[in-house]
């Protein structure tokens, strides 16, 4: 069983005992409801064809519809589309917004498709799946790989079939075709805002915190913009080109909202100018505050725990910690803030534009972040308090509890155990 479904596994049991549950309660946890496996055929552009795996995994909807994003890329499998449909539950509990969990994913380099072959993929899968998906059913996403034009290609195929607009179907879709004011930006913003939340619990003031940041994609970039924002120092960014991960460095800071430019033009960051370029190694190993994994699951392993000298890791990637390194985190009392929490900004602003859809409106992006900070803020409240309470529990194993009674009791109210 792969690393990060076995993890999500793990923290449920222990959620269940430690909360003294029912064992009904993990049985009813443990995988997902509903698991899709299709085929989407697609003429590619020198005329043969060729069939893509596609996947939805629908853990939960005790609370509310199925909710979570489509990824694009060669290593989706269907146990970690399971994986991350468990981990979409306990975020949105986590956080307090009406979903269950659900994930999606396609296996394939969408880098190596034409925009023609693309557009047909995005459009096999919502043929394959449509059944099941809905406003009130299951609302994908963009995910690692996917974007606001995949988004719209699927919105439209499934308002084609259906032949009734239905905004609400899909979040993270271009403004113009009901997208929220935001959402690009909230899943870095939200980060940040947990990381200020820990430097305040710990009394270090912001100007004085200094991050480094693993990945610069959609979540990476605006954390790292968000982190200037806001005065931390983003000292070192790791990315990965050319099939080799590196990290460029700059002691007093990289100016973020110059290397976002230059990424428009240039991949290659090791070309930025002014900073020196590291090795992994070194990268994890810097005496940051904040350290950030923005990039894909499992990047710190056992061996990078031990050298890790940050203050704090702020998971901003989806399970970005394996199970031998987190325990190494306890032993060596580094505090960790889970993914479910540090990363959930993504998806109440993805609640939000669902929530604009129903009702026809269109908040400002002012209105939209705000009210996501003020999400965040509460629900680290909420797990701190759960994690002080209990002096033998971290901060992701409080973060599973809290989120693990909220998706129980509706189970229980709605008679299923
Ligand atoms: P993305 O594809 O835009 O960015 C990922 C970046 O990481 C890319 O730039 C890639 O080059 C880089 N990368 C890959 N492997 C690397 C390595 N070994 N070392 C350094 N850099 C590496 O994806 P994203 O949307 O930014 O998502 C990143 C993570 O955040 C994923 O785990 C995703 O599930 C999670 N997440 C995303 C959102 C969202 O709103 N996009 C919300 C919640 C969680």
């Amino acid at each position: 069983m792969p690393e990060i479904l076995k993890n999500a596994q793990t923290q449920i049991r222990f959620a269940v005992d430690k909360l003294g549950l029912p064992k009904e309660v993990y049985e009813l946890l443990k995988e997902p409801q509903r698991v899709l496996e299709v085929s989407i055929p697609v003429k590619m552009d020198d005329g043969t064809i060729k069939t893509f795996k596609g996947y939805r995994a629908q853990h939960n909807n005790a609370v509310g519809p199925y909710k979570g994003g489509v990824r694009f890329h060669q290593s989706v499998n269907l146990e970690e589309v399971k994986a991350l449909s468990i981990l979409m539950t306990f975020k949105c509990g986590v956080v307090g917004i009406p979903y269950g969990g659900g994930k999606g994913g396609i296996t394939v380099n969408p880098l190596e498709l034409s925009l023609n072959e693309l557009e047909q993929l995005a459009r096999g899968y919502i043929e394959k799946t449509h059944k099941y998906l809905g406003d009130h059913i299951d609302i994908p996403a963009p995910d690692v790989g996917s974007n606001a034009q995949i988004m719209s290609w699927m919105l439209d195929e499934y308002e084609r079939i259906n032949g009734y607009q239905q905004p609400g179907f899909i979040t993270g879709k271009p403004i113009l075709l009901g997208g929220s004011l935001g959402r690009t930006q909230a899943t870095g913003v939200g980060i940040v805002e947990i990381a200020k939340c820990y430097l305040e619990k710990i009394g270090k003031k912001a100007e004085e915190a200094s991050a480094s940041v693993q990945g610069f994609g959609n979540v990476g970039s605006f954390t790292c913009k968000s982190l200037q924002d806001e005065k931390i120092k983003v000292v070192s960014i790791a990315e990965f080109y050319n099939g080799k991960a590196y990290a460029i460095y700059k002691e007093d800071g990289i100016d973020v909202k110059s290397l976002m430019k230059f990424k428009e033009s240039n991949m290659n960051l090791a070309e930025f100018e002014g900073v020196e370029v590291i090795d992994m190694d070194d990268f994890w190993s810097l005496d940051v505050d904040l350290l950030i994994p923005a990039a894909l699951e499992n990047a710190i392993d056992e061996e990078i725990a031990r050298n890790i000298k940050a203050k704090a890791v702020i998971e901003a990637a989806n399970g970005p910690t394996t199970i031998e390194a987190d325990k190494i985190f306890k032993e060596r009392n580094i505090f960790v803030s889970p993914d479910i929490l540090t990363n959930a900004g993504g998806v109440t602003v993805s609640y939000f534009e669902w929530v604009q859809n129903l009702y026809g409106y269109s908040w400002s992006e002012e209105r939209v972040l705000n009210e996501a900070k003020a999400t965040l803020r509460k629900a680290f409240e909420n797990i701190w308090g759960l994690y002080k309470q209990h002096s033998d529990i971290s901060m992701r194993e409080a973060a599973y509890m809290y989120s693990i009674k909220v998706v129980a009791d509706a189970m229980k109210l709605r008679g299923w155990y």
